[in-house]
């Protein structure tokens, strides 16, 4: 029976929500359309999201509420790219750099990347604020220029433009001020809501886990990568979905210009480790899925492209059509911006590194200027965190693990504190935690592609997996 609700009087929305009730796909729009347009209040529309929050939505709600923030705004079509198109985007994490890295490389393989791309959110960091340090680099793209890019070069990185999705930008700055960001209907809705207004053939998304992601456990995050499963599905759209870890930063470097530096050096094919790993699984997704390929024959043209130098140079082209400086692709240094106070990290003691507050590394880097503590602050291109250790890896007292690059003498000091008290090390071996816990692919009718790896990892000082510690269990499917 449907519930009749006259929008008249959005309380009965929330009313709705609040009980526990269904709201029916035309008053949710019409309660998102009208918050969007400013005619519903900051408090009612923070009731309602509270009320989500506690509540939950079911599928269908979740589904009825991105379509309101999708046709809250305009979305961008890709005719006549000449190219099949892919989308690829993180839900956020420390040293999440696959971006910077994916969007020359998959361009260099023949498919086109229009990314639409966000800045820093809380301690995580933003592809537009990385690409930004290079001198010159411009990320204000119309749309006409963006495809224009795109069908010269393969790939463009510009910022979401006021007009796409306005009424998620309003009601995620609402979110962030009430303490409801933290729900999976309202992420799924959020981030799905931005990748379904760009009209590519292929979306690809990797939900983050662990300490330093906004899911701190790799089961709630394949709950989110589930819910966006279903919207893409919803919306009869191409989409892999990963759940990576985010129990440690997954590159080295936290920051923008050193973000830059480590995307040239794998760009050049110098670059080795989990960032570059999970590079080429999200390469070697779109190839399958885009270019007919088999994943053994995807994946060694990915390699190619890395080492061979085909993805550097459209790097370079990219850089260059965007007004930045291309001779960051041959020599970073030359151009990227430095700071002017470089202190190295050493391990305390010796020991095993058994778990990392990625966060808190995030939030130190954020503190040197890195990122932004309110919106709208400007970030310092050039300082950050370099960290080199990993999971499981055995250190001695006085190990070189990395660096601080600050403005001042006394924010280094601050920093390497920070960094080295997020640290926990054990007197016993740690399994290393896994890369990808596992894909879904919202076209393949089981459901999924590969095997899940579940995997609790170390808990750090501090942080509380609601479903404790659990021992690796492989294939859950
Ligand atoms: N990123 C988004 O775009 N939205 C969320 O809700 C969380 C992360």
């Amino acid at each position: 029976m449907s519930i009749p609700v006259k929008l008249s009087d959005p309380r009965d929305v929330v009313a709705l929500k609040r009980d526990g009730r269904p709201v029916p796909e035309p008053e949710l729009r019409a309660f998102v359309q009208a918050y969007g347009r400013g005619e519903i209040g900051d408090e009612v529309a923070a009731a309602f999201l509270m009320a989500a929050y506690i509540r939950g939505l079911d599928a269908g709600e979740t589904l009825a509420l991105t379509r309101a923030l999708v046709d809250s705004g305009s979305t961008i079509e890709l005719p006549d790219l000449g190219r099949p198109s892919v989308d690829k985007h993180s839900t956020g994490g420390v040293a999440d750099g696959v971006t910077l890295v994916f969007a020359p490389l998959a361009a260099s393989m023949g498919l086109a990347v229009a990314k639409l791309s966000g800045r820093g959110l809380g301690h995580t960091g933003g592809t537009l604020d990385k690409l930004e340090s290079v001198p010159g680099f411009r990320t204000d793209l119309s749309p006409d220029e963006l495809r224009r890019q795109v069908r010269e070069i393969g790939c463009a990185v510009a910022a979401q433009t006021a007009d796409i999705v306005p009424a998620d930008g309003a009601l995620y700055a609402l979110r962030d001020a009430t303490a409801t960001v933290a729900s999976i209907p309202l992420i799924a809705a959020s981030v799905m809501s931005k990748k379904l207004a760009v009209e590519t053939d292929l979306i690809l998304l990797d939900v983050k886990a662990g300490s330093g992601a906004f899911m701190k456990t790799p089961s709630k995050a394949r709950e989110l990568a589930e819910a966006c499963t279903k919207l893409a599905a919803g919306w009869d759209r191409r989409a892999r979905i990963a759940v990576t870890d985010m129990s440690q930063p997954l590159g080295e470097a936290v920051g923008n210009a050193l973000d830059v530096a480590e995307a040239v050096d794998l760009l050049s094919g110098r670059g080795h480790g989990r960032l570059r790993e999970l590079t080429v699984s999200f390469a070697t997704q779109a190839a399958t899925a885009l270019l007919g390929l088999d994943e053994a024959e995807a994946s060694a043209r990915v390699e190619r492209a890395l080492d061979g130098g085909q993805a550097l140079e459209t790097f370079a082209r990219m850089v260059d059509a965007q007004g930045g400086d291309p001779r960051v692709a041959e020599d970073p240094w030359a151009v990227l911006p430095r700071a002017p106070v470089v202190v190295p990290l050493w391990a305390e003691r010796d020991g095993i590194l058994g778990a990392i507050e990625a966060e808190e590394i995030g939030r130190a880097s954020v503190d040197l200027g890195a990122g932004r503590r309110r919106k709208g602050d400007p970030v310092d291109p050039a300082t950050g965190i370099v960290f080199r250790a990993r999971i499981g890896d055995r250190l001695g007292a006085g190990d070189d693990i990395g660096e601080v690059h600050a403005r001042t003498e006394d924010g280094a000091t601050g920093a390497v504190r920070r960094v080295l008290a997020a640290l926990t090390l054990v007197d016993h071996e740690v399994e290393r935690p896994p890369l990808v816990y596992g894909w879904i692919d919202a076209d393949d009718p089981r459901g999924k592609v590969g095997s899940w790896v579940m995997y609790a990892p170390a808990m750090g000082r501090g942080s509380s997996d609601p479903e404790g510690p659990r021992s690796v269990q492989e294939g859950d499917s």
